[in-house]
Formats: structure tokens, C-alpha cells, sequence
């Protein structure tokens, strides 16, 4: 399991707010996602790899943007198959279903704002308000964005909370840019430099900020938490959004498993199932070595795309092995920066004894439930224990009929049954 930063959340009431102003890209879509898959195939063509580390750089920009940046032309296209971010299907119904005013406050032109949301069922009519970056003088990092929302939804800026995913790029070099072409000019993949044209800034954060509002900052990539200081709170993903700290009604679907406990922090959420699956690997060998703790690792290749979608964290659900049946599972998704990794890695534990390695074996994972955001730990043994934990809050949550159904999920064992194993 991985040790990355997340800010610590508590449960004081901070302050009361009275509407929610929200982020399109990287907040409520993952366009980050179709930005890498795109950018993966465009440097792929001319030999070069796409680090995932690096995708920061283009968080908060619109595709397009992001798509002028390099020099790729057809992102635009690929509007239709950007995803909703975890939680933003859940907090949209939520704030909608108790009468709390939304806005959506874009960078992105109106138009192409409606578009992006047009593929989103109840989306646009849940907005009060909806403000493109062409219906104000200047967009973000101007607060013009937000405070013209304000007076659409006749609200004072300071009951506003503001929800971004806070980073963006600007090219250092303003007058040159690169043109804009298609994949098939290699001199601009060769010529454009991230890490020397481009310089990191937070419109999103500094406009709200700007604006007198309230900012949460639900970074969509690897920890940039020294980037994110003049936020009024940092979350993992809207999944870890605690609508009750700012005075607005609470999420009623965490699941606690004993009475005593805190709902929610000492609880499960449930999520969409979700599946991923293929041969296990040999890992890091930390699991087992340095932690005691064996996981049953999948090799990321192929599968990006997919754990693109999913917040880092803990998660549970079941597994399915071809000879060793179907056991309950809990798995941190991350980066795992003490092994430098470019790409997110999922790493499952199954709770079981098998007694034997079983690597080559086709794995299949139905995941069900969120348990936590990835946590620093001061030491070792502390990790350890809380990993421990989750194992506890897994096996108990997976036991609750909610949880316990999915086992029967036909994808543990479906290609499993057509190899002749049951
Ligand atoms: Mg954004």
C-alpha cells in the first residue's frame, strides 16, 4: 500500500455556506483522463513516453487548451466520452435534492460548457446558474467568473464554497507557442518541453480566493499539496467531501458499521462497481517483505485509463481467482512515490491464506466500496496498523448483504468458467 500525502479532515463545523459554486473540468469531468489517453498516443507515435507525473501541467485546462498546448487538434472530438469524476454525479443529486443553489462557474466557452454537460444526465438542469469564461471580461484567475455568479444566484460571495480542481498551465512564452497541428507534424513533439515552456498556476483557487469565497481544492493527480496553500481546505476527491463541516445538509449514504462509530470517517461508502482484472505479477516485493502484508499485483499496462478514473485511496470488493475461488479484498490505488512510479498502481490484498503464490493466474476484482484517501504516515508500524484497520473495516463491510451480494458478480468468474475452472 502507498504513503501519499492527503490533508487531515476533521469534523468541526468551519463556517455556513449557502450555495456551491463548482469546476467543470478535472472537478466534475475527468478530462485529465482523455488528455492522457490522447497525449499517450500522440508522444507515443514519435517514440516519446507520456509521464503521468507530469500530467499536472495540463490539469485545469480545457481539452482543447491542453490539445493547443502540444499541438494535438482532435481532443475536441473526444468530448462525448468524458467521463463524471467519482462523487460528481453524487454531490450534484445531493446538494440538488436539498435545495442548495449550484453554479458552474467554467474557463471553458459556454458553448462548449453545454456540450460537455449535454452527456450528463440531470446536469444541466440541477445548475442555477451556468457562466462560461466568454460571458465575463476575463476568466479565471480573475474573480470576475464568480463573483458574476454570485449576483446570477443573488447570493454574497462569502456564503459561496467554491469547488476546483486548482491547477493549470500557462506557456512562459505567450508569443510562441507552438502551431497548432495535426499528429502527424513530429517536430512539434520534439520541440515542445513541458518542464521548460510551461509554468504552473492555480486560477481556480486564486480566483475564488479572489472572488472572497470559500475554495475546497480536490487535486485530480499526484500531490502538489505546497501548491495548494491558499485553499481553504484540500480533499482526495469529491468522494472525501464533507458537505456538513461547511453548514450544508450531510451525504445520508456512508454506511458505519457499528452504531459507535463516526459515520463516515470510521465508515464505508459505497461506489459504482467498477472492474479490472488480469494476470497477477510479481510487485515491488514490499508487500510482503517490508510490510508482511502480500499483495497480488496487476501489471497497469493497458489499464491506465481505468484507474485514471478512480481516485487514489482504499478501496474494497471481491476477488476471483481461476483455482483459488472467490475472497473478500481490500487495495490502495496510487502512486506510489517512493518507487517514482509514472503511473498510477493498484494493489490488491486478497484476505485469505493461500499458502502459495499463485502468479501468471488470472486475477478479477469487483470493487465496491471506499474506505479512506491515501494518508501520510510518520512511521512504518503506524502504516502497518492502519492498513490493518482497513483490513477489519473490509471484511466487515463485505460481510453486510449491500456488500455481500457482489460476490456473485458473474465478471469473478466468468472467463474463470471458460478455462474449465470453477
Ligand atoms: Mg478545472
Amino acid at each position: 500500500m502507498s504513503t501519499t500525502t492527503t490533508t487531515t479532515t476533521t469534523m468541526s463545523l468551519k463556517k455556513f455556506m449557502s450555495c456551491v459554486m463548482l469546476d467543470l473540468d478535472g472537478t466534475l469531468l475527468n478530462t485529465d483522463g482523455i488528455v492522457n489517453e490522447v497525449l499517450k498516443v500522440f508522444l507515443g507515435k514519435y517514440g516519446k513516453k507520456w509521464d503521468g507525473r507530469v500530467a499536472y501541467k495540463v490539469v485545469g485546462k480545457t481539452p482543447f487548451e491542453a490539445a493547443t498546448a502540444i499541438g494535438v487538434m482532435h481532443l475536441q472530438y473526444r468530448w462525448c466520452n468524458i467521463k463524471a469524476l467519482p462523487g460528481a454525479n453524487r454531490l450534484i443529486k445531493h446538494l440538488n435534492g436539498h435545495g442548495v443553489p449550484i453554479a458552474l462557474a467554467s474557463n471553458s466557452p459556454r458553448a462548449s460548457v453545454e456540450t460537455k454537460i449535454s452527456y450528463h444526465l440531470g446536469w444541466k438542469e440541477s445548475f442555477s446558474v451556468i457562466i462560461g469564461a466568454d460571458e465575463v471580461t476575463i476568466g479565471k484567475p480573475s474573480p470576475e467568473i464568480f463573483l458574476e455568479a454570485a449576483k446570477r444566484l443573488n447570493v454574497e460571495a462569502s456564503s459561496c464554497l467554491v469547488i476546483e480542481d486548482s491547477l493549470r498551465v500557462k506557456p512562459l512564452k505567450l508569443e510562441n507557442p507552438p502551431d497548432i497541428c495535426v499528429p502527424s507534424d513530429s517536430k512539434v513533439a520534439n520541440q515542445w518541453n513541458f518542464e521548460k515552456n510551461l509554468k504552473v498556476y492555480r486560477p481556480g483557487v486564486t480566483a475564488g480566493k479572489a472572488a472572497h469565497m470559500t475554495v475546497i481544492a480536490v487535486p485530480s493527480l499526484p500531490k502538489q499539496s505546497n501548491l495548494y496553500k491558499s485553499a481553504d481546505e484540500v480533499i482526495n476527491s469529491l468522494l472525501d467531501f464533507q458537505p456538513e463541516k461547511w453548514g450544508l445538509p450531510p451525504f445520508q449514504d456512508c454506511i458505519t458499521l457499528k452504531p459507535s462509530l463516526t459515520p463516515w470517517i470510521e465508515g464505508t461508502l459505497p461506489i459504482e462497481p467498477w472492474h479490472i482484472g488480469g494476470p497477477v505479477i510479481k510487485g515491488f516485493g514490499r508487500g510482503s517483505k517490508v510490510l508482511g502484508i502480500p499483495t497480488a499485483n496487476l501489471t497497469t499496462e493497458g489499464y491506465s485509463n481505468i484507474l485514471s478514473e478512480h481516485p487514489s485511496g482504499v478501496y474494497f470488493g471481491w476477488a476471483g481467482l481461476a483455482k483459488q475461488g472467490v475472497h473478500k479484498m481490500v487495495m490502495s490505488i496510487g502512486w506510489n512515490p517512493y518507487f517514482n512510479n509514472t503511473e498510477k498502481t493498484i494493489e490488491p490484498w486478497l484476505l485469505h491464506d493461500f499458502g502459495e503464490d499463485f502468479y501468471g493466474e488470472e486475477l478479477r476484482l469487483a470493487i465496491v466500496g471506499y474506505i479512506r484517501p491515501e494518508t501520510n504516515f510518520s512511521s512504518l508500524e503506524s502504516l502497518i496498523a492502519k492498513i490493518h484497520e482497513d483490513r477489519k473495516f473490509a471484511e466487515n463491510a463485505l460481510d453486510l448483504p449491500m456488500y455481500a451480494h457482489y460476490k456473485n458478480d458473474p465478471y469473478l468468474t466468468s472467463s474463470l468458467q471458460l478455462n474449465g475452472h470453477q
